[in-house]
């Protein structure tokens, strides 16, 4: 619904990740009059993480454990741009967008999430991929049970990183989807030898 109040403040929101989600929720919920509020977000489809390694285990599908942002922004009044924030100007209260024009704010929430420092660790940009940002690791997941699927005679080698709760229960998704395309191939499950690095002597130690 469009407010009948005009605009006297503007909040813009970067990232459309779980913190501005709910908050966007809770803005639909219970609307400030006078308060404009814009999405800019790299993204349509939020993932939820909490239910990530169960898409990856194949117990989900992509509109299960995604919020599409489109219909809660509508729900909240807010405009949403879809782009890639690339910096700030103070002096004009803006924030400069990869391909659109600068967006005005009063206010500006920045929650753009966390990305390992995989550059910090030698061969990691060539080897690795990192599970944030998880659009990207899931469309190297997506590659991965592709290429399984395709020749599930040949082997695989995984390595994870990391024994908290995330690799763990990772760990367990790769290895049980991974299975499940080999069975369904008539393939040993072998094939794949998963490997799960900790830095520490336990696992889960938390
Ligand atoms: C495998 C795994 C399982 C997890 N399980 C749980 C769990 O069960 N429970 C729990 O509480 N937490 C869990 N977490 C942690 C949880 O994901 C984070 O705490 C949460 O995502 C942080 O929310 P956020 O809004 O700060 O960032 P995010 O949710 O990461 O959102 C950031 C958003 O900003 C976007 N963005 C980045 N840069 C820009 C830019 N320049 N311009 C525009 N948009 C940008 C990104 O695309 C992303 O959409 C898990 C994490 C992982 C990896």
């Amino acid at each position: 619904m469009k407010s009948s109040i005009p605009t006297e403040t503007d909040l813009v929101l970067i990232g459309g990740g779980h913190s501005h989600a709910i908050a966007i929720r809770k803005f639909a919920m219970n609307p400030i009059p006078g308060v404009r509020l814009t999405l800019i977000t790299d993204v349509y489809h939020t993932p939820y993480s909490g239910m990530l390694p169960g898409y990856v285990a194949g117990l989900y599908n992509f509109d299960q454990c995604h919020i599409d942002l489109r219909p809660l922004a509508k729900f909240a009044g807010a405009r949403i741009f879809v782009d890639r924030a690339i910096g700030l100007d103070l002096e004009k209260n803006q924030v400069l967008c990869a391909n659109r024009p600068p967006v005005n704010f009063d206010l500006l929430s920045i929650d753009i999430g966390s990305t390992p420092a995989s550059l910090t660790v030698p061969g990691a940009t060539e080897y690795a991929i990192a599970v944030k940002p998880i659009s990207k690791f899931l469309t190297y997941w997506h590659h991965i049970t592709t290429m399984v699927s395709e020749s599930p005679t040949q082997k695989m080698r995984i390595g994870i990183v990391g024994g908290g709760a995330g690799g763990v229960e990772l760990a367990f998704a790769v290895e049980s989807h991974l299975h499940q395309i080999y069975r369904n191939a008539k393939q040993p499950t072998d094939n794949l030898s998963l490997h799960l690095f900790q830095r520490a002597t336990r696992l889960l130690p938390e």
